[in-house]
């Protein structure tokens, strides 16, 4: 063969190679093209929310989280809400992150045996309002108001009326309604007592944090504060109130609280200490 038909052998083989149509590339080399779609398969199948880790025969569900900014696997066990978190960096696969978390399932058993046991809002349940235990009383099927009142016998109850199946609804409600009332006037009170006017307070079920204020002087706050005694909700509105002022934790912002609140180490402890208790209830 000649350097020159050597050269357009070559350059026909090549065309025909990168030709891409056909029957040829339909039919042809169906290995390269069934990986090709298994790969795109794997990367676009979304991941799954949940691992299970069994640990002397029992099943913990263990939500799965990406965080790019996470370093290292972590795994945590709420107090809050009782969930088992793992939180993988991106690089990390998930049969990696599976071993790890079956690695730990002594340890997640034993923390999640050491939560606080929940208590639903149901007929005969106690649960605190403004720091008084209340027993929940379904005092009829028939729907009106919800009250805190006293029964007969003297005991603190939180009096529903409805049909059975509502009665958590209910109980919730009033709770968070209570809630708004109270931070309500006392966040009117202390920013009053310092001279500015918050642009709007919502209350909502808030895990991290008690409360909180933007930039733009909103205030927001759990409406569980209400269980806790009024000290602490007091406290928490003016707090927030405070950033009003001072929007960071600095000397100068503490020294606003204790303009609004001046005993506020007490509050802060019952917080610390009790906290998260306010969670297992609902
Ligand atoms: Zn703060």
């Amino acid at each position: 063969m000649s350097p020159v038909s050597r050269l357009r052998a070559w350059f026909l083989n090549l065309v025909a190679a990168a030709r891409p149509t056909g029957p040829l590339t339909r039919a042809g080399s169906p290995g390269y093209k069934g990986g090709m779609r298994v790969a795109l398969l794997r990367r676009s199948a979304p991941e799954p929310t949940h691992v299970t880790v069994i640990h002397a025969g029992t099943c913990y569900p263990v939500a799965v989280r990406r965080r790019s900014a996470a370093r290292r696997i972590t795994l945590r066990v709420s107090s809050a809400t009782g969930e088992i978190v793992l939180t993988l960096p991106e690089r990390i696969d998930l049969a990696a992150a599976q071993r790890f978390a079956d690695s730990h399932g002594a340890w997640i058993a034993a923390r999640v045996a050491k939560l606080p046991e929940r208590v639903a809002f149901v007929p005969g349940a106690v649960v605190p309002l403004r720091g008084v235990p209340h027993r929940i009383l379904h005092w009829s099927t028939v729907s009106g108001a919800t009250v805190a009142t006293t029964a007969p016998d003297g005991t603190p109850v939180i009096a529903v009326s409805c049909g059975l199946p509502h009665v958590g609804r209910r109980v919730r409600d009033f709770l968070e309604a209570e809630a708004r009332r109270d931070l309500t006037a006392a966040v009117a009170r202390h920013a009053g007592a310092l001279g500015r006017t918050p642009k709007r307070l919502t209350v909502r079920d808030t895990r991290s944090r008690w409360g909180s204020c933007s930039a733009a002087g909103q205030l927001n706050f759990s409406w569980r504060l209400v269980m806790a005694p009024p000290a602490v909700l007091d406290y928490l509105a003016a707090h927030e109130v405070a950033h009003l002022a001072e929007m960071n934790h600095s000397d100068r912002f503490w020294r606003v609280v204790a303009g609004l609140y001046p005993d506020y180490d007490e509050p802060e402890a019952w917080l610390k200490r009790h906290g998260t208790e306010l969670h297992r209830y609902g």
